[in-house]
Parts: C-alpha cells; structure tokens; sequence
C-alpha cells in the first residue's frame, strides 16, 4: 500500500481501496472543538456545526470541498512514511551557479543538513530554482522525500520538466488539479499547494515556490495544508521575490532564517520604476480617449522596446485597446486577460515580437519573460497593484543577458503606499547588491 504512505485520503481517492482495511491506518476526518463549532482535518477550517451539518446528521466541510467532500461519516486512510535509506542518485546539471547564487544554495543545504526552515527571498530573474538542484540532490540522496509546491499551476508545469531533466532517472510525479494522471508514491513530488492538503507528514523537505502569490498569501486554509504536509523534523522552504509582511516578521524575529540574493545573474541593477502623473486617467478611458501622458510613454519606450502595458481591470483594458489603436494604428498590437482563450497563443506572439504593444491584466505580472520590453503600469494607483505586484510587474524588464534599454514607468494620480514600498524595495536589493559586489557599476 505504498499509495498511502505519507497521504491522508478519502477511501473514494484511493486506487486500490479494497485493501485499506487491512493494511490503512484511519484517522477521523473532523474534530469536533465545542458544542459549536467543528473543525475540518483536512484544510483546518472551523466551521459551525448547524451550518454544516448534513440530512443524515453528520457533518461535512464546505471550505476543501473542490477536493472531494470531507464528512463525519468517512475516515482519512493514511501510512506513516517508510525509514530513509540512503542511496545513489544520478545528478545531471551541467550548469554553474553565480557567485550570489552558489552563496544561496550552500546556506540552503546547512538548512536542509540541519532541518531547519529557510526563507530565500531572491529578486525577479535571479535564476531561484538552479539554487535549489543542490540540496534536492543531497536530500534524495538520504532517501529523504522532497516537494516542491507552487499556488500557481503553470508554474508547476514549467518547473516539472527542469526538475525532470536534472535528475533524469528519479521517479518524479506532478500533481495538480487538472491532471489526468492517477496518484502513485515518489521521492520527488512536483504540486500545486492545494494539493498538499492530501499529504500528513510526508515531506523531509519542502519547497514553496511564490510563497507571496494567489491564492496562497493570506490563504490559512492552504497554509494548514503545508504545516500538515512536513514531517516533524523537516526543512520548510519559502522561495519568494517580494516577501509577505508576515515572512518578514518572522525573518526580523530571527524565527525564520534567510538568505537574500539582491542581483540577477547578468550583473545589471534592477530597473527602478519612474513615477508620472496621469490625471483621471480611468475617467478618460471610460469616455473612449488615451490619456496624454500615456500615449507619450507609449512612444518614447516603443521607440527602443516592445511596450507592456498593466491594466487594473479587463473591462478598462478593453476600453483601452481601442483607445491605444486609433492614436498607433501602424504599430501592430493585442490584449490579452487570464479568461482570453488564446492567451497563451497572444503570449508567443509577442514573445515573437508579432505585436510590438501587448496590453494585459495583471495575468503576465509573474512568470513570463519577453525579450527587449519596457513595461507601463497604467493607473499604478489603483488596489490592484499591491507592492508585490508592482515589483513583480516591474521585473519583467531587462531579464536577458543582451541589455535594451527597457524602463519601467508607473502612470497614476495618487500615488499609493504600494508604489513608494515597490520602489524601496528594489533601491534597496540594488544597493544590496552593489554592495555585495554583485552588480557591476553601469
Ligand atoms: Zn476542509
């Protein structure tokens, strides 16, 4: 029953269900706190007990329920991890780490030797998961079992082969929510932070990867899933370019140790975003007009680079799109938003430099890298924009080796707290850099 060791499942999950009997340990799926309230084991939510209570009088919880429906009346079937036997693991990275990178991944496996957490919070393009390769390599080797865990599924999908690829002859599985693939036990396990939540004490060592992003920042339900995940004794990693205030905290307090690689592989400062004013710009949208200030951005930056231009909503970027091609009908240009069934399609043709401006929603604010762009964030002020968002956004530009130029502009009317935190943030990693001779002078 291999299937089991290290899960926490609902028999309905379970392939070969007719044997748990014998061999599963069951534990109970809720926990009933008080007269009133129930909490789920699972996701850890407590909920009201006459608010979840079902027809047949057991309780069920609402909060995990994509998952498959947790109830009173079923038990979690689950195997302890088997001891770790060490072994031999081929490792096949041919790569060499910078100076700023090798740093990191030497402070991360005196975690990992250790098993103590470790927070590496590395600017955008800083090439974060060669760091990596190192300890997963030391720890497979123990025989110990590793996760790497992302809240975003395309950054799963991008991860897997890389992972793959360096370490070719591992059994390695890929877990998220749209995969056709059945479960099967690995040492190696590449998955989405929802799915830990069908893990209990498996991990030796686990990654989280964007620990700052949707939907697992501020998430407790997710959160419970990771603290559920990791055995006892293990190594919790937290990969990040914009860390939480919590993380943060947690760093100062000396709770979490970390490691800060302030520069990118290319030895470039991070491009600090400029600020303009852009008086009523959402109002001037909404009547069908480009504001001013934004079509003389627009034709500074696309003189030299392609231009990316953040929208805070779908409904203002399509308004936009009109706007932007009447004033530039000669420049060939697209927009594109997380519900556009040809997104990916928009994506490689600019990437082919086919559109020369792609307008988008905050959708392309991670993971994505075009070559030769300058970015424009329009109404910068506006909620959506949160600090990370802004430093992320602003670290599309300038990830390649070849140097073009790009900038960075922030375009609004009031300037936020959000957008003076971004711009502190990278002055600061800049100066943190230089200062660790890792950023050579321009
Ligand atoms: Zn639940």
């Amino acid at each position: 029953m291999q299937e089991l060791w290290g899960r926490k499942v609902l028999k309905k999950e379970i392939r070969d269900s007719e044997r748990i009997n014998e061999e599963g340990l069951t534990l109970p799926t809720m926990k009933e706190l008080n007269e009133r309230e129930i909490q789920c084991l699972r996701c850890g939510q407590v909920q009201l007990k006459q608010r979840v209570q079902l027809m047949n009088q057991h309780y069920y919880c609402p909060e995990c329920i994509q998952l498959g429906r947790v109830d009173t009346g079923q038990f979690f079937y689950h195997l302890p991890e088997p001891d770790s036997i060490t072994r031999k693991v081929h490792f096949a990275w041919q790569g060499t780490l910078t100076r700023g990178q090798q740093q990191v991944s030497d402070e991360l496996l005196a975690s990992v030797k250790k098993a103590e957490s470790r927070m590496i919070w590395a600017v955008t393009g800083a090439g974060k998961t060669e760091m990596l390769f190192e300890s997963i390599h030391y720890s497979l080797e123990c025989g110990y079992r590793v996760g790497i865990a992302s809240p975003r599924v395309d950054v799963c999908l991008e991860l897997f082969p890389r992972i793959k690829a360096v370490f070719p002859e591992e059994a390695a599985l890929l877990l998220h929510g749209k995969m056709e693939e059945g479960y099967r036990y690995t040492k190696l396990v590449v998955c989405t932070t929802h799915q830990l939540l069908r893990f209990y004490q498996a991990f030796d060592v686990l990654i989280i990867d964007e620990v700052d992003a949707f939907p697992f920042v501020d998430n407790p339900l997710l959160q419970f899933g990771v603290t559920q995940a990791i055995k006892q004794k293990s190594s919790l990693i937290y990969l990040t370019a914009t860390p939480t205030e919590e993380l943060t905290k947690k760093s100062d307090q000396k709770e979490l140790e970390i490691s800060i690689l302030p520069a990118r592989y290319h030895r470039r400062v991070l491009p600090v975003p400029k600020i303009k004013w852009c008086r009523h710009w959402q109002e001037k949208i909404k009547k069908g007009k480009s504001p001013k200030t934004l079509v003389d951005t627009i034709r500074t930056l696309v003189s030299k680079n392609d231009v990316l231009i953040f929208c805070p909503s779908i409904s203002l970027m399509e308004q936009l799109k009109e706007a932007v091609e009447k004033k530039f009908p000669e420049i060939p240009s697209a927009s594109v938003h997380s519900q556009d069934s040809y997104r990916l399609e928009k994506v490689l043709r600019m990437r082919n430099k086919e559109y020369r401006i792609l307008m988008t929603s905050t959708i392309l604010e991670r993971g994505v890298t075009f070559d030769g762009v300058s970015v424009i964030v329009l109404g910068a002020n506006h909620e959506v924009f949160a600090t990370s968002a802004l430093v992320q956004i602003a670290g599309r530009v300038d990830r390649r080796e070849e140097y073009t130029a790009g900038e960075v502009w922030f375009l609004h009317d009031g300037c936020t707290k959000a957008m003076r935190e971004a711009i502190k943030q990278i002055k600061k990693m800049n100066t943190l850099g230089v200062e660790r001779g890792l950023i050579d002078e321009m």
